[in-house]
């Protein structure tokens, strides 16, 4: 039989050793987390229904998220790396993981930036003095800009993105990538991007990709877009 001394002594004991490794562990696995959305779910209507916000960020950006981690599990450096970092050089990692850093990470860096990217109908601004300016530039008009994203939305076969990125020979350019590539794994400098996946649009669009591009310009957040364009 314990005394009452010794049972606390032993709990105490019990207690500390299992403290050290959970706090140790909860460090190690912390990883990256689903960033909160920037506005209310149902703030991008009627561009984008709030059954679809919802399902968006906390289910499909959620996995991408768990998935990164998961991926990330024998690498714990990484986990601390800015998400930005991670997907410029996913090639740096061992092989065996290079494709779920790659569609994972990219998921993450792509959708939170998307989410910035947008903004309640209104309250987005419209493009200014230096990026006007580098719009105008590039695409001739505003409305040339549009013509030539929607198009490259429009034109992406199967799942994946469309984006306005820095350009090499004109100010700015139309970019598009697959799946959840990004161009900052080429090297390229995105200023704004749209989802293009099904899981975007379907459930109020259902097949009809174009009309929830055009219903999409009246969402960008062309104040963040400026703000990256001023860093570029
Ligand atoms: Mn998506």
């Amino acid at each position: 039989m314990l005394t009452r001394r010794e049972m606390l002594r032993t709990s105490a004991a019990v207690a500390t050793t299992i403290a050290i490794p959970r706090i140790a562990g909860a460090q190690e696995a912390k990883g990256f987390t689903l960033p909160k959305l920037p506005y209310a779910v149902e703030a991008l209507e009627p561009s984008i229904d709030a059954e679809t916000m919802t399902i968006h960020h906390t289910k499909h950006h959620q996995a991408y998220v768990d998935n990164l981690n998961k991926a990330l599990v024998g690498q714990p450096e990484w986990l601390s790396k800015p998400i930005e970092e991670v997907v410029a050089n996913y090639k740096k990692l061992p092989e065996a993981i290079q494709p779920a850093v790659r569609n994972n990470g990219g998921g993450h860096l792509n959708h939170s930036w998307f989410w910035q990217m947008m903004a309640k109908p209104g309250t987005g601004g419209e493009p200014k003095g230096e990026l006007l300016k580098a719009i105008d530039a590039s695409f001739g008009t505003l409305d040339g800009f549009k013509k030539e994203f929607l198009n490259a939305g429009l034109t992406q076969f199967g799942s994946g993105w469309a984006w306005l990125v820095v350009g090499k020979e004109k100010p700015l350019a139309i970019a598009k990538t697959p799946n959840q590539d990004s161009p900052l794994m080429d090297g390229g400098k995105v200023l704004l991007g749209c989802d293009v996946w099904e899981h975007a649009y379907y459930l109020k669009y259902r097949n009809l990709r174009a009309k929830y591009l055009e219903a999409w310009f009246a969402v960008v957040n062309w104040n963040f877009v400026a703000e990256l364009h001023a860093k570029k």
